[in-house]
């Protein structure tokens, strides 16, 4: 299938998919079923040894790490796009990264989010830009070989250049050409290559996102399964031989029938071995350490459907703007080995994954703090 029939397929999934779960409520329904469904974290790799916790002023802060991180889904950028799931104008991505800047939020790679390693200032928001299908609007490069500035690799280090404390991160789920009849990841053969290297070296991730990006995946055998997630690595490794693949995007979402084969598999002589699988839509990420949380089915947010959500509801701005409304995103102490959250929020936390991981939890009441371990 080109890639062309499988985005317009990744669309008409994505519709039915929301037609179900776009429901009243559906916010909480969603993290319980990822609480039940599926299997539970095992491999995360962390710093072994408990680090020293960093002093906090409470009269400046009041860090909220049980709350929300939003993981945003973009696919296309281009100057002329309309808003759609699939296609995005890059001047609106342009004001959704100023938007973000300026509400604190600022961007860390997906596999920091799931190792609970929330490292940006105190006061701020972690968010996690996830970009997928290797489109040239993410990264493109002009006649006269520079970084196109519409595009969201240019723009994002526009965002750096312009404000020094916003990190060159977000995770690219790439399909690439391990199979010769797919096109190259981003769309410029010549240029493949150096993309995908300097993607690494700014400090973005790469992911997973299968080879052929089929739909269809819960009724394949386990065997056909295996091979799409371990090709997905082989075709990143065609590029970066020794780069560590340990995120996966699921085209359309879809899972396979036996979940733990998106956790790890093998195919052909290649392994694979994921630390989170993440999901086609529609709400917020639980905090990394919240009781409620399933690192292999994570919700990611998307820009719009104006046909399948009217009034722009369960969008990224529409999500971002209930956040600040009902102040439920995570706020970070600034101090990556603990997590601070206030007395009422303590019981969202799940203090054995806090402790198995080496990391402190602290208490605090208005500006008085109530315990630390
Ligand atoms: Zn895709």
């Amino acid at each position: 299938m080109s890639l062309h029939n499988a985005i317009r397929r990744c669309r008409a999934a994505t519709g039915a998919a929301l037609a179900v779960t776009m429901l009243p409520g559906c916010h909480l329904l969603h993290h319980q079923q990822a609480a039940q469904a599926g299997p539970k974290l095992k491999h995360v790799t962390l710093a072994s040894q408990m680090q020293p916790m960093q002093p906090i002023d409470l009269t400046k802060f009041h860090p909220n790490e049980a709350g929300e991180v939003p993981i945003l889904e973009y696919h296309n950028l281009m100057p002329s796009a309309k808003v759609s799931d699939y296609e995005y104008p890059a001047a609106e991505f342009r004001k959704d990264m100023e938007w973000l800047y300026a509400h604190h939020y600022r961007p860390i790679n997906l596999s920091d989010y799931v190792q609970g390693r929330i490292d940006v200032p105190a006061g701020m928001s972690p968010v996690v830009l996830t970009f997928d299908d290797a489109l040239r609007g993410q990264f493109n490069y002009t006649s006269d070989g520079k970084i196109d500035p519409n595009c969201a690799v240019g723009i994002l280090e526009d965002m750096r250049a312009k404000h020094p404390d916003w990190a060159l991160k977000g995770t690219f789920f790439v399909l690439t050409d391990y199979d010769p009849k797919m096109p190259p990841p981003f769309f410029q053969k010549d240029s493949a290559q150096a993309k995908m290297e300097h993607l690494v070296q700014d400090g973005f991730e790469i992911g997973n996102h299968t080879v052929h990006h089929w739909s269809g995946m819960r009724h394949w055998q386990d065997a056909k399964v295996e091979a799409e997630l371990a090709g997905g690595v082989a075709g990143i490794h065609k590029y970066l031989p020794t780069y560590n693949v340990q995120t996966l995007a699921l085209p359309f979402g879809i899972f396979p029938k036996h979940r733990k084969l998106v956790i790890q598999g093998e195919s052909g002589g290649v392994q694979y071995h994921n630390i989170c699988a993440l999901a086609a839509g529609y709400n917020p990420a639980p905090s990394p350490m919240a009781k409620k949380i399933n690192f292999y089915h994570l919700p990611r947010i998307i820009p719009s459907d104006r046909k399948i959500k009217p009034g722009g509801r369960f969008t990224i701005r529409w999500w971002l703007s209930q956040m600040e409304r009902d102040k439920t995103k995570f706020v970070s102490d600034g101090d990556p080995n603990t997590y601070t959250v206030s007395v009422v929020a303590k019981g969202d936390l799940n203090p054995a994954r806090l402790l198995k991981n080496h990391f402190h939890l602290r208490t605090y009441s208005g500006t008085q703090l109530v315990a630390s371990k």
